[in-house]
């Protein structure tokens, strides 16, 4: 199968109202300009070097995300590419973001980053951290940036039990930060969660963003 026919059987499972992510990254541009020229115009990248190359050699209407883990040195790369970055898991990398959209005159919309998987080594906020840091308020000095919704990753695991637990649990964190923190923001309005293998039960339990790369290459 070819990508284009990969991408079209794999939009018409998707609902309506979920915005789908192509996650290109380790994909030559070629498989990224085929997948466009069916019509998709948002990948997702997890290396600044990587998102640098593609962005400077590809078409300028797509519109990049970075889902990566981000040092705070490499942000400066990202912010000026991108449209949203997924991927924010502590104060001092929205510090560091917030600062370098203002000397890119831009607003950078982000996703918060929930821990939720059992693995360790997954990154992002502990819940009752994120919480705790949306109650001090901390992000709302940060003008130039725009915090959009929450992003997780399940656990690795053909378990879906444990996968649509976690996605549940996704789906009630962000309900409750939403009506705590966000309530009158209508931009705070994603949950990004879902990858090839677990993005129909991501859907099923709330997620209007996922983010699907190995299927489709
Ligand atoms: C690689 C990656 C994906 C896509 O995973 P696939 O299994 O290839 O669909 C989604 N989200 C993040 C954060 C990733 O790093």
């Amino acid at each position: 199968m070819s990508i284009k026919q990969n991408l079209e059987r794999l939009k018409s499972t998707i609902p309506s109202g979920v915005e789908l992510v192509v996650v290109s990254k380790r994909q030559p541009k070629e498989s990224v300009l085929e997948a466009y020229e069916v019509g998709q115009r948002i990948f997702g990248e997890n290396r600044h070097k990587e998102l640098i190359d593609k962005y400077d050699n590809l078409p300028k209407d797509i519109e990049w995300h970075f889902i990566g883990s981000l040092q705070r040195t490499n942000v400066k790369y990202v912010v000026p590419r991108v449209a949203l970055i997924h991927s924010v898991d502590s104060d001092k990398l929205l510090e560091e973001i917030n600062k370098v959209a203002a000397q890119n005159s831009k607003v950078m919309d982000v996703l918060l980053e929930v821990h939720l998987a059992q693995e360790s080594t997954k990154s992002g906020w502990d819940v009752d951290e994120l919480v705790v840091y949306l109650a001090s308020q901390a992000h709302l000095s940060y003008s130039n940036v725009r915090v959009c919704g929450l992003m997780a990753m399940a656990t690795y695991t053909s378990n879906s039990e444990i996968v649509e637990g976690e996605f549940k649990q996704l789906k009630t964190i962000y309900d409750k930060i939403k009506s705590l923190y966000f309530e009158a923001d209508d931009s705070f309005n994603i949950v990004s969660a879902g990858m090839s293998s677990d993005y129909e039960l991501a859907i099923k339990h709330g997620a209007n963003m996922v983010r699907i790369g190995s299927l489709l290459f």
